[in-house]
């Protein structure tokens, strides 16, 4: 489903590349964790995955990604847009509307789908993720964990197979955390969703995890297994 095949990716002007000779593969359904220290290069890994890398970024990718099959270096972002769902860091620079449900639906505006499939994709969605006492609301006035929800919403109205999302939780207290993860674990388990995650605080989302994917140290090669064994190890 994500797949890299000797992936090194180096950003102008650095000495050193921030990833070297990546060879992964996430598989369909599952729930993967991307872990690894402070600037081991996570965020650019997910660039990849979404196509920011190479066309966005300033960063020259050597080696083959393809997610559902496609290549990014031959699909733009927009390209990849009905396949990959991207959740940013900070779920605030992520919105273009003010009302959650305009969020919900922007991203099917713009692949253009029918306004049935529209409609009957934000109810879905508002229940999927306990939005829908919420709709109305300008974004402005939620809480942390209801913003990050939206966030995450937003892209699933498109029916994303692949969902990528950097340190979802960081910014949220444990029980909004909590009911972030639920939500992307019935995504992956009921709907077959993939999901690759960035995270630092690794024993708050361990639990949820299919599989690890560790990057120990910058241009040190990726460790992947099961958690416990990564966790082990
Ligand atoms: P992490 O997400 O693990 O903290 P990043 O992928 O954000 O790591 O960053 C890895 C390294 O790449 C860091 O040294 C960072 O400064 C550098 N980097 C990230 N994005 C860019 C960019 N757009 N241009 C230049 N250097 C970058
Ligand atoms: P349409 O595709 O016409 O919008 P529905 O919204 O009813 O029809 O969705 C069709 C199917 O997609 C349903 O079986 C539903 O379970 C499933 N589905 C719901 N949410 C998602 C999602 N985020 N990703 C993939 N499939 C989903």
């Amino acid at each position: 489903m994500i797949r890299f095949e000797n992936v090194t990716i180096t950003y102008e002007d650095a000495t050193h590349s921030t990833l070297r000779d990546i060879d992964l593969t996430v598989p369909e359904g599952e729930l993967c964790l991307l872990v690894g220290p402070s600037g081991v290069g996570k965020s650019t890994l997910l660039g990849a995955v979404s196509g920011l890398v190479p066309h966005f970024t300033g960063g020259r990718l050597a080696g083959r990604v393809t997610v559902a099959g496609r290549d990014t270096r031959t699909h733009k972002p927009r390209e990849l847009a009905d396949v990959v769902g991207t959740v940013g860091q900070d779920p605030l620079s992520h919105f273009v509307t003010d009302i959650v449900e305009d969020e919900l639906a922007y991203g099917m505006e713009s692949l253009g789908l029918p306004p049935d499939t529209m409609r009957r994709r934000v109810e879905e969605t508002l229940d999927l993720l306990g939005l829908a006492g919420l709709r109305d609301r300008p974004i402005a006035t939620l809480s942390g964990g209801q913003r990050q929800r939206v966030a995450i919403g937003s892209v699933l109205t498109v029916h994303p197979s692949v969902l990528v999302l950097d340190e979802p939780t960081s910014a949220l207290d444990p029980g909004a955390a909590e009911d972030v993860l639920a939500v992307l674990q019935r995504l992956v388990h009921d709907l077959g969703t993939t999901v690759l995650m960035a995270e630092h605080r690794l024993e708050r989302v361990v639990q949820y995890a299919d599989r690890v994917i560790l990057l120990p140290a910058p241009g040190a090669p990726a460790v992947v297994g099961d958690p416990a064994e990564v966790m082990a190890g």
